[in-house]
């Protein structure tokens, strides 16, 4: 598989580029997959392999690798104004369209957005805000931040510490005063006898006693993705925002919604708020907001912080904050096309009627004696390993099981991801019954060869 000569892309690859989020064990046994291009949902390395992206990329890249609307638009932005910031009153028409737009598909009323060029960004952003309005409104004291274990919001000093993760802790992080309170996941975390709407209660309960400990004046707001996505494809359980919001509510405490990888579509829904039925007060969003054309992340607020964060910076005459490329041009009108390919162009009724598919696909996989469960919410899914299925035992961590899964699907040209114990599907919004049948063929064939391997 690997190519060992000094010149070889792979060799290349590794003297010269530092990885991230990489199991290095895998890549030097492996070598780097070196890509050159994409065509609808297929990736092709510099061997001419082709494989099926189950990831869109890393859940971004939903309308495929080589959309002509998007390619136009982004080619048309580069001939007319190809870039420039939103600061000092100053920004591009496209960013004013843009930000029309996102209010207006917001399931806000009205609204106001701040642009940044990633997610964690947007997500440090917003906290900044947060800090911001308790100084200027006499609350200097609120400035702790609650989300929840195995969260992702970014990586960033402030996110990676809101993210709830044991990896963090390499680092230092979190820093002080960010709150991890449980993960809303009942098969793996209810307890014996406990039915989900117990659990639900139960983490509503937790919740409301870390407020109390901590000091509801200390606390500037509750983060939480939709569906938690990076923590492994993990939907709330039942009735959790219903439970959680009036708690929130009872202490003045915001809910914003990181819906970096909800956003857009991928639960069947614009948001994964509409889908989960709740209205958080401001929402992040990231990653398909460009189809991954552009880098960009938006801090969408909702009337009441928009209104609040407007009055805090008159007060001081500015809000001093933002990124050089924030609001870029080229991003905004690449957005601008990306949500109408999404919204208007079937992407979004694809997602819908592609569903009851993929879900068919998970549950016929997760018979497998070592598929402990199956999980997702429209195109996001989760298969879990366990080597035990009546107790939920997982495999001991050194077998690395779905590391040598997704390897094992990389080999018969498919891409799709290890997390913890999980095998993580997102495919494109534009993938075809046929391809899903090619995903769903290739992973059944890696599942049976590895878990003939460690069973
Ligand atoms: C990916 C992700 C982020 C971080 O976005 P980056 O662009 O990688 O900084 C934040 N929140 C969620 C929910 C994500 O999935």
């Amino acid at each position: 598989m690997r190519d060992d000569a000094p010149n070889s892309w792979e060799s290349r690859a590794d003297a010269s580029s530092f990885y991230g989020f990489t199991d290095l064990p895998s890549v030097h046994q492996r070598g780097t997959v070196v890509l050159t291009h994409g065509k609808g949902p297929y990736i092709y390395d510099v061997h001419g392999r082709a494989y099926l992206d189950a990831n869109s990329g890393l859940w971004n890249m939903v309308a495929g690798f080589d959309h002509p609307g998007l390619i136009e638009a982004a080619k048309a932005q580069y001939e007319r104004f190809p870039g420039y910031h939103a600061f000092f009153g100053r920004m591009s028409d496209q960013t004013v369209m843009l930000s029309e737009k996102l209010v207006e598909v917001s399931p806000f009323a009205r609204g106001r957005v701040f642009y940044t060029n990633s997610g964690s960004e947007a997500n440090d952003t917003m906290v900044k805000m947060l800090w911001f309005l308790g100084a200027a409104e006499g609350h200097p004291e609120r400035r702790k931040i609650i989300t929840r274990v195995n969260s992702y919001h970014g990586v960033t000093a402030v996110s990676a510490s809101m993210t709830g993760k044991p990896y963090n802790s390499l680092f230092g992080l979190p820093l002080p005063g960010f709150i991890h309170v449980g993960c809303p996941h009942y098969w793996r975390f209810g307890q014996a006898g406990e039915t989900e709407a117990e659990f639900t209660q139960r983490l509503a309960r937790e919740l409301e006693a870390t407020i109390i400990k901590e000091g509801p004046d200390t606390i500037a707001g509750f983060f939480a993705e939709p569906v938690m996505g990076a923590g492994g494809v993990i939907p709330p359980s039942e009735g959790y925002f219903q439970a959680v919001q009036p708690v929130l509510k009872r202490y003045g405490i915001p809910l914003i919604a990181d819906e970096v990888i909800c956003g857009f579509g991928r639960t069947g829904n614009t948001w994964g708020c509409q889908t989960y039925d709740f209205m958080p007060d401001g929402i992040i969003s990231s990653k398909n907001i460009t189809a991954g054309f552009f880098p960009m992340g938006a801090v969408i607020l909702g009337p009441e912080l928009a209104d609040r964060l407007q009055a805090a910076s008159e007060a001081v005459e500015e809000f001093p904050h933002g990124f050089t490329a924030s609001g870029h041009p080229v991003g905004c009108a690449i957005a601008l096309k990306a949500i109408d390919v999404v919204m208007n162009e079937g992407l979004a009724e694809n997602v819908r009627a592609l569903t009851p598919k993929f879900e068919a696909g998970l549950a016929y996989l997760a018979e497998n004696p070592n598929i402990g469960e199956w999980r997702g919410k429209g195109l996001m899914g989760a298969l879990e390993a366990v080597k035990d299925k009546a107790t939920k035992t997982p495999f001991p961590g050194d077998l690395s099981v779905s590391e040598r899964i997704a390897n094992s699907c990389t080999d018969h040209g498919l891409i799709c991801r290890p997390l913890g114990q999980s095998i993580v599907l997102c495919p494109p919004f534009i993938m075809t019954e046929a391809q899903m049948d090619e995903m769903f063929e290739k992973l059944g064939a890696a599942l049976k060869k590895v878990f003939a391997e460690v069973a």
